[in-house]
């Protein structure tokens, strides 16, 4: 399941975003059926040839005030730590500059594979400036132009040739992948260690692969588990750890390689802005939920608290109201024996087929009982309805005419369709076709 990652690096205006959006493009625009959340255009997905890929773009996590080479240097490291590949991007037109000597230093001694893009050589004459850049010591450096789309597919064929081999790891006997997504404090690292143990796990200790080293697999009552970003979650004393770009970063790479996300809230302040970002995150990413609210231990009580918070999470959160909700303590351990039959539930409805005549008869049911509003004198038929995948199940309606069936209504069925089948914990989408 895990891609491998691309992450680009180098100073600033020498057009990392241009190459970012070059790369990410096709991917961007994939057409969800809900209004989704602003995307950060720091981290996408991207494909050439038979490749798929993460990007970075390093450029757009800031570290506040710091001076230039201070930022490249924390951008140069995040760009070690989180990618398989390293594209380092120079300036052709304005030749090599000291940054650009610090952050090759930096990456040669990282010993990650590195490739050099010489950008901005925008015609055939001026592509003898890349000569100089043999001189950063790190291999052949390819000329570019992000602006005009030439010698990017030299480029890639040259990243996509230092990915790493598949690892062990990819084959992991139906594993319910994880990842505990929240800010700084929520209690992460704390429910990880209380996870593994107090559930009389086995954690599995197989070296080799960067992810293995990443992630922590294990297993309980015969079920595989991986918790996604074990070392991410345990790392701590970066600079930049603290910065709000870089959280996002990591929990946008984790839900990526995950199948459940679970996102901590703290129980005793309550739910902030950037949480709902990473639901939405979550949530466009078509990944299993569930809402963990930690440090209950800490809350006062009475009898209608947890109805309370309850509440307000789901007026805060409406677009994941799917998402079931878990109050525990990492510190003491209550209650965190059922946040595993928990995952392992709603992962199960992520996966869910359903019986192509059963979900018929559900459709035609709720047409039945409450038909679609007609629209300028006409009125949305129904066909036939079929799955068309899991993980999200994703369901499609042929139809006489997409253009009537409207959001409300879709709503709707969606609501049937849960109500019928269950699918807590899971986003389910739902699209139209014309039928010919
Ligand atoms: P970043 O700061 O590294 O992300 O750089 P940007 O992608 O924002 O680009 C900085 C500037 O360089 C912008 O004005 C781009 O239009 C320009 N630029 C990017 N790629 C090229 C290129 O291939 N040729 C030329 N001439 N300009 C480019
Ligand atoms: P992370 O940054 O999200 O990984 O958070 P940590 O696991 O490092 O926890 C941050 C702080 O919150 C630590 O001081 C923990 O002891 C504390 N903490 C974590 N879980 C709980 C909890 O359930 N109850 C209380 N009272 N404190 C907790």
């Amino acid at each position: 399941m895990s891609k491998p990652t691309i992450a680009i690096v180098g100073r600033p205006n020498v057009g990392k975003s241009t190459l970012f959006n070059r790369l990410v493009g096709g991917r961007m625009a994939i057409v969800e059926d809900k209004p989704g959340v602003t995307r950060d255009r720091l981290y996408g997905n991207g494909s050439w040839l038979n490749y798929e890929f993460h990007v970075i773009d390093t450029g757009g996590i800031e570290i506040g005030d710091e001076p230039l080479l201070a930022q490249m240097r924390a951008q140069a490291e995040i760009a070690v730590d989180e990618s398989d590949v390293i594209l380092f991007i120079v300036d052709g037109k304005t030749g090599i500059t000291d940054a650009d000597e610090a952050v090759a230093q930096l990456l040669r001694r990282s010993k990650k594979p590195v490739v050099i893009g010489v950008n901005k050589l925008d015609n055939f004459k001026q592509r003898e400036q890349v000569y100089e850049f043999y001189s950063l010591g790190l291999g052949d450096p390819y000329g570019i132009s992000c602006a005009h789309g030439l010698g990017i597919g030299d480029l890639l064929d040259a990243v996509v040739e230092k990915f790493p081999s598949v690892g062990i790891n990819d084959d992991e006997d139906g594993a319910i992948r994880f990842a505990l997504i929240g800010r700084p404090n929520v209690g992460k690292s704390s429910l990880v260690n209380t996870i593994l143990g107090k559930e009389r796990v086995i954690v599995s200790d197989i070296a080799g692969t960067t992810r293995d080293a990443i992630d922590t697999p294990f297993t309980r009552d015969g079920q595989n588990f991986v918790i996604v970003d074990t070392a991410g979650i345990r790392r701590r004393g970066r600079v930049y750890e603290k910065t709000e770009k870089y959280s996002v970063l990591r929990a946008q790479r984790s839900i990526e390689e995950s199948d459940v996300v679970l996102l901590l809230i703290n129980g005793e302040e309550g739910i902030i802005e950037q949480d709902k970002k990473i639901a939405g995150y979550a949530h466009d990413a078509g990944r299993a939920m569930v809402i963990v609210v930690n440090k209950w231990d800490a809350v006062e009580k009475d009898g209608k608290t947890m109805d309370k918070f309850k509440k307000k999470i789901r007026e805060q959160f409406q677009f994941i109201d799917y998402a079931p909700i878990v109050f525990l303590s990492a510190l003491t351990g209550s209650r965190v024996d059922q946040i595993l039959p928990v995952i392992q539930q709603v992962a199960e409805n992520h996966s869910l087929r359903v019986q192509t005549s059963l979900l018929n008869d559900c459709i035609m049911d709720t047409v039945a009982m409450t038909p679609p509003p007609s629209d300028k004198g006409r009125r949305l038929k129904i066909y036939y309805t079929t799955q068309v995948a899991v993980r999200p199940p994703v369901f499609v309606l042929f139809v006489n005419d997409p253009e009537l069936l409207h959001f409300s209504y879709v709503r709707h069925i969606e609501n049937r369709i849960r109500e019928t089948f269950g699918f807590i914990g899971t986003p389910i989408k739902i699209l139209s076709r014309k039928k010919n």
